[in-house]
Parts: structure tokens; sequence; C-alpha cells
């Protein structure tokens, strides 16, 4: 399936004026596809399931950022470890101790997005607004472990203010967290918006969007 170049550019273009990351979201797409982005220049890509990121990082260049999106299960950390450039979906303190213990293991500190609950739906992921001061105090205290920011997804809903209204409150959470300095150091990054809410996402203040489907086509 040949991707859509035309798009790529548009949006990258876009993005770049805004200084705004773009992970590229390669779930369910083969290899072929993400080696003709990669030379069009995308190095930062995103996989939901550690079985298809570590066969697929095999396969392709070493010097592609992949970033894990998805509900990572504890025992599957050890096997993106060693190459993942950022883990978004921490969404329990458990996978935060457990990442930690085994960065430790190999040597290597992780970066980290708490995954926070904005949706409606009950089975996203995520910390609730209540539970995320103490994630942050939490990994303040780990080691290996460093959290440079915040991942949320919206409502599937054809319910534009409700998607912008749910954003809002991320970047809120984002603003209110950078300035408490919770762990020392600034959250610099803010994964909001897919294919179908980038544009309120950015409008909300989104420092990265994940795209998949305008980059590579409608998944099976
Ligand atoms: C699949 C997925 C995306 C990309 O979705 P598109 O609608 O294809 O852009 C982004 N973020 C997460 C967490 C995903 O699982």
């Amino acid at each position: 399936m040949p991707i859509h170049s035309h798009a790529y550019f548009e949006l990258k273009k876009e993005l770049e004026e805004k200084k705004i990351q773009l992970i590229a979201v390669s779930k369910t797409k083969p290899v072929e596809d993400i080696q003709q982005l990669y030379k069009l220049g995308q190095l930062d890509f995103g996989e939901n399931y550690v079985q298809e990121l570590v066969e697929k990082a095999g396969k392709l260049p070493p010097d592609i950022r992949w970033h894990f999106i998805g509900h990572l299960q504890t025992n599957k950390i050890k096997l993106i470890l060693p190459f993942v450039q950022l883990i978004q979906g921490v969404d329990s303190l458990k996978l935060l101790k457990e990442i930690n213990k085994q960065a430790i293991a190999i040597g290597r500190k992780v970066d980290c997005l708490l995954q926070v609950h904005i949706g409606e739906e009950e089975t996203k992921f995520g910390f609730d607004e209540r539970e995320l001061n103490d994630a942050f105090k939490f990994s303040g205290e780990l080691s290996h472990v460093k959290v440079i920011g915040l991942m949320g997804m919206a409502s599937l809903t054809e319910n534009q203010e409700q998607v912008r209204g749910e954003f809002r409150k991320l970047k809120e959470l984002f603003d209110n967290q950078t300035s408490l300095k919770a762990h020392g150091s600034r959250l610099t990054a803010l994964s909001m918006g897919m294919t179908s809410d980038y544009k309120i996402a950015i409008e909300e203040g989104s420092t990265m969007v994940r795209i998949g489907s305008l980059l590579f086509g409608e998944r099976n």
C-alpha cells in the first residue's frame, strides 16, 4: 500500500512551523510502509503492541526512534526497554516501579509520559486527575525513570466541543505540573491528538501528535 506522502509533507510543514513533534503511528502496517515514510525523513514512529514493535524494529534502520503508545504489560517491559525512545502510556504506579527496576538492570534511564484518563470511555487506560500528583511524587523517587510529560486520548465522539474540553483539561494539568516542578524538572511533552482530532489538540496546546491513518491509510 502506498503511503500518503502528500499528506505527510503538508502535515510536516504545518507541525514544523508550530514546533510540534510528529509521531507516525504504524501499528498493523507493514515494514515497507514504515520504510517509505522513513525515506521521506520521518524518524519517530509509534507502535501499540510489543511483539509487533520488536519484530519491526529488528528489520528497520537503527536510527528510528520508537515510541511505545499502547498499554504496556509489566512482563513485556524488558523486550522494548533496550531500544525504546519514549514509553507514552504509563498508567500505573506498578508499571512505573517495574520500568525503573528493569531500567536499573540494564543501566539505562528511560523517558516516560504519564497517561491521563480524559475521555469518557470506561475502558481507556490512564491515571485520573486525583492520582496524578501521587504518580509524580512516586516517579520523582525513581532513579531510572524520567517523566517528561503527559499523554491523553479524547473521547471517540463527533462532538468537537467535548473533545476540545478534554484536551483543555489535559493542558491545564500539564501546566499545573509544570509550575509545581513536581519532580524537579519541567515537563516538556504533551502528547495529544490523532488523525481525527489533532487540529483541535494543536489549538489546545499539544506539543506532540500521534498520527496513523492520515499517513498510512485506514487500518483493517
Ligand atoms: C492508533 C493510535 C493512534 C493513531 O490513530 P489514528 O486515528 O490512525 O491517527 C494514536 N494514539 C494511540 C494511542 C493509538 O492507539
